[in-house]
């Protein structure tokens, strides 16, 4: 059996990171399991699918590198939904349903003001064609429900929540189409599922009653049903279900110069019980993504973590892999050399200015002497090997001075700071005209 998993985003809006922790877990599954990972965009609803969210959608998982293996677009897929929803008709698992939305409500009422769950009552299953045919010469069109089949419990082994069981005589047969024709959510994604061939539907716990309505549906379809796996929701640092995480996504990431690595090393495991640790490449969270290890609670998103994670990524990535992000000029070795001071990459910019310079340096008028000797120093050492042992070295030997009174006045007039990268690594990159330059201003 080949794998087939499926992330499927209704194009209404940007992806959120909770929709991006779904899609990667998705593709974690398909990579572990050899198989493939599909987009397909869910855009039945067509006035409130947009093209430019389609687009935006396709770039967020570049970005991710989270590559799909295959595309589908629900809108291209109508006359399949129009042959199936004939042939459920047919077999009687779908019947026409003439309420209006104020009906319905008012039904809902008289339910709930006497206690009863807002079920609804499949009055129009009773309907005899007269009465339909009365509806329609008022000139009302009926929407569509899928008649669910009360004989037995709907059960499924959930890879995250275990075994599950619903009674479906508590639920509403749903609407999957409205009077104007167009499709609910969800028999075309039942639809697709199966005729796709996907193997396991990975999507958020508030699916999980979609799921028992679905698992009829693919019975009435005659295909077997995939396997489900639910993942408990995200919720915010402060471990609530918080509005703006639905806020947070690919460009927040970019702006607060968050890596992609750093977001898929962190959503990947949150709310499992494997930790979260700073993993560049995909291997290792491929190889140790575990259906089995998912927690039951709420999976707690903190930026503050996530930003944190992202300053150890940084510390790992490699010079190519940065290249075309680093400020014109910058090579391997002035990377290497700023790499472990950065919380993003915009930063190694802040430090190729103070390697290109110019610099301004606040000068203590009691290091003045020092400093000029430093300068006539920096003039006869060899620059070739390792600048900053024989700068200090010989400093060391003429001045007296140790530790910190040696040190800090040379990385200040160098530097203008008095913290910053390992100054063995940064004295070669500024290099000796600046380096003589900088210590004999005084
Ligand atoms: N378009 C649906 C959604 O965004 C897909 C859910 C599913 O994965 O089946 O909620």
């Amino acid at each position: 059996m080949t794998i087939l998993t499926r992330f499927a985003p209704s194009p209404t809006g940007q992806l959120h990171v909770g929709n991006i922790r779904t899609a990667l877990h998705n593709w974690l599954w398909a990579q572990q399991a050899g198989g493939r990972f599909v987009l397909r965009i869910d855009d039945t609803d067509a006035e409130r699918s947009e093209e430019r969210f389609v687009d935006a959608i396709r770039a967020d998982l570049a970005w991710l590198g989270l590559n799909p293996d295959g595309e589908e677009r629900q809108s291209a897929r109508f006359a399949l939904y129009e042959a199936r929803f004939a042939a459920l008709r047919e077999a009687g698992h779908v019947y026409p349903a003439y309420e209006t939305a104020q009906e319905l409500d008012l039904k809902r009422k008289i339910a709930a003001g006497r206690g009863l769950p807002p079920v609804y009552d499949r009055a129009a299953l009773a309907l005899g064609d007269a009465e339909r045919a009365a509806f329609e010469a008022e000139g009302r069109s009926p929407h569509w429900r899928f008649k669910l089949d009360h004989a037995a419990p709907i059960e499924w082994d959930d890879l995250i929540r275990g075994h599950q069981r619903f009674d479906p005589a508590t639920m509403s047969d749903p609407v999957i189409r409205r009077a104007d024709g167009s499709w609910l959510y969800m028999l075309p994604s039942a639809i697709d599922d199966a005729e796709m061939g996907v193997t396991h539907v990975v999507r958020g716990e508030d699916h999980v009653s979609n799921t028992a309505l679905q698992l009829q549906m693919f019975a009435a379809l005659g295909s077997p049903p995939p396997a489900f796996a639910h993942e408990a929701l995200l919720v915010g640092s402060e471990g609530k279900l918080s509005k703006r995480l639905g806020s947070v996504g690919v460009e927040s990431f970019r702006e607060a110069g968050i890596e992609p690595e750093a977001v898929r090393a962190l959503l990947a495991r949150i709310g499992t019980s494997l930790p979260v640790e700073p993993l560049i490449d995909t291997a290792t969270l491929i190889e140790t993504f575990d259906f089995g290890r998912f927690g039951r609670a709420p999976a707690r998103f903190d930026e503050a973590e996530l930003a944190a994670l992202n300053a150890r990524i940084i510390h790992q990535l490699d010079f190519d892999r940065v290249a075309p992000q680093l400020p014109a000029g910058m090579g391997r070795a002035g990377w290497e050399a700023v790499r472990p001071n950065l919380s993003t990459l915009a930063e190694a910019a802040d430090w190729w200015q103070v390697i290109e310079g110019p610099i301004d340096a606040d000068i203590d008028p009691a290091d003045r002497n020092f400093l000029g000797e430093a300068a006539r120093l920096a003039a006869g050492i060899d620059w070739s090997g390792d600048p900053w042992h024989a700068l200090t070295g010989a400093l060391k030997a003429s001045s007296g001075r140790s530790g910190k009174s040696l040190f800090l006045p040379l990385r200040r007039a160098l530097t203008g700071l008095d913290h910053g990268p390992d100054m063995k690594t940064l004295l070669p990159l500024i290099g000796r005209d600046r380096a003589i330059e900088r210590l004999g201003k005084t």
